[in-house]
């Protein structure tokens, strides 16, 4: 709640978007609050912030905990935050304890996560995991002209106090908390939740060429009706992808017919697609289903299936998983197992190290809402099961190089 005053909205929400005044005023907060307890803080140049707690071995790689301080514009007081705090509680029970451990621990605040102010989100974890380059990060501008390089340049003048570091680096290991931005913990009455991984997200554009005519004058015969074609697309996919559990998710939430006009039959359609499924087999199978879907039911039209992104599903390693479960039952923590249907910064260190999610009720599921909720027993639950857990990686060996 000391966080959700940097950017509160008067629905009670906050709006702390990326490199926004607010978002390095809640930094700073973090970095104070971290020197009270003798954390090194630490920054790079594309804007994660770290908190550093020290362990035996000085040569050993850190073992990583955070998530984002960013918010959506009309966001809440839970995502992602509690994923930065929950390591921060975690780090201080540690120290508060004396619990000794090999590797050191860092808190991470990972820069840009939303992606509303500049698209597309997740920059600072792709960045520091290598996934994106630099060059094409800082380039991106806000619907301000603002560009990311401009930002990071007053998060310079902002930060100043703060040191900065190498970007990137050996991560021992990666923990994201995080609320689980759906409703299946609440409903369990389940206050842990074990993420098996992150569901992929492959997104299309679709464009259905036909022939612009007089609605009046125009026989049936010669017409080409992109708007026809195009709607048989719409049901024949979704008819195909079609899932009575409910996993696979199919949306096409644009459509744009051309040129749109009462009385000519329409030339050109675009729509989008929008498909997503846990399993990246499934979801890759499905995908290459779409042409040849469209293809089948374009009558006397074209049709055009580009490809505009595809994110594959991802499993965080069983092992950790199993440790998630075992902590928590040791802690008597009821726990679950379920995916994660949101993108979330472990995606980009998934690859570079072994990652692992907890996940925490959130009420209704509601999320990127000022309404989003949580409650303390619940956020406590899973910060005591990420604290053991990180104890835990932080007094394993250290990896060889060449692992
Ligand atoms: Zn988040």
């Amino acid at each position: 709640m000391a966080m959700a005053r940097f950017g509160a909205t008067a629905a009670g929400g906050v709006n702390r978007q990326a490199l926004s005044a607010e978002d390095f005023v809640a930094q700073a907060e973090l970095v104070r609050w971290g020197e009270a307890l003798g954390l090194a803080a630490s920054r790079d140049r594309i804007g994660n912030l770290f908190l550093r707690l020290p362990g035996t071995d000085p040569d050993a790689a850190p073992v990583l905990s955070g998530s984002h301080l960013d918010s959506q514009p009309t966001g809440g007081r839970f995502d992602g935050v509690y994923g930065v705090l929950a390591a921060f509680e975690a780090v201080q029970a540690i120290i508060e304890r004396g619990v000794a451990h090999r590797h050191p621990i860092e808190v991470v605040a990972w820069m840009n996560e939303e992606g509303s102010r500049f698209a597309p989100g997740m920059m600072g974890s792709a960045v520091f995991a290598g996934a994106r380059t630099e060059e094409e990060t800082v380039s991106v501008r806000d619907a301000a002209g603002v560009s990311v390089a401009d930002a990071l340049a007053q998060c310079d003048i902002a930060m100043a106090q703060v040191p900065l570091r190498a970007l990137g680096g050996p991560v021992h290991a990666y923990v994201e908390a995080h609320i689980e931005q759906g409703p299946v913990l609440e409903r369990e009455g389940i206050p842990v939740g074990v993420v098996s991984g992150i569901q992929g997200k492959h997104t299309f554009r679709v464009e259905v060429l036909g022939e612009p005519s007089h609605a009046g004058t125009s026989e049936r015969r010669e017409r080409k009706d992109a708007l026809i074609a195009a709607t048989a697309m719409v049901q024949a996919l979704a008819a195909e992808f079609h899932d009575a559990e409910d996993i696979t998710k199919f949306t096409v939430g644009r459509f744009e017919v051309f040129p749109n006009a009462p009385s000519v039959v329409a030339g050109k359609v675009v729509f989008s697609i929008d498909l997503r499924h846990p399993r990246s087999d499934r979801l890759r199978a499905m995908s290459a289903r779409i042409e040849p879907i469209c293809r089948a039911v374009q009558g006397p039209c074209e049709v055009v299936v580009t490809r505009l992104s595809a994110a594959d599903s991802l499993e965080f390693p069983t092992a950790l998983r199993d440790r998630i479960r075992s902590i928590a039952g040791r802690l008597d923590i009821p726990s679950l197992d379920l995916p994660s249907a949101a993108g979330h910064d472990a995606r980009y260190l998934h690859p570079i190290a072994p990652s692992a999610m907890i996940f925490v009720p959130c009420h209704l599921g509601i999320t990127h809402n000022e309404a989003e909720s949580a409650e303390p027993g619940d956020l406590a639950a899973g910060a005591r099961v990420l604290a053991d857990l990180l104890v835990e990686l932080a007094n394993e060996p250290a990896r060889k190089e060449s692992e």
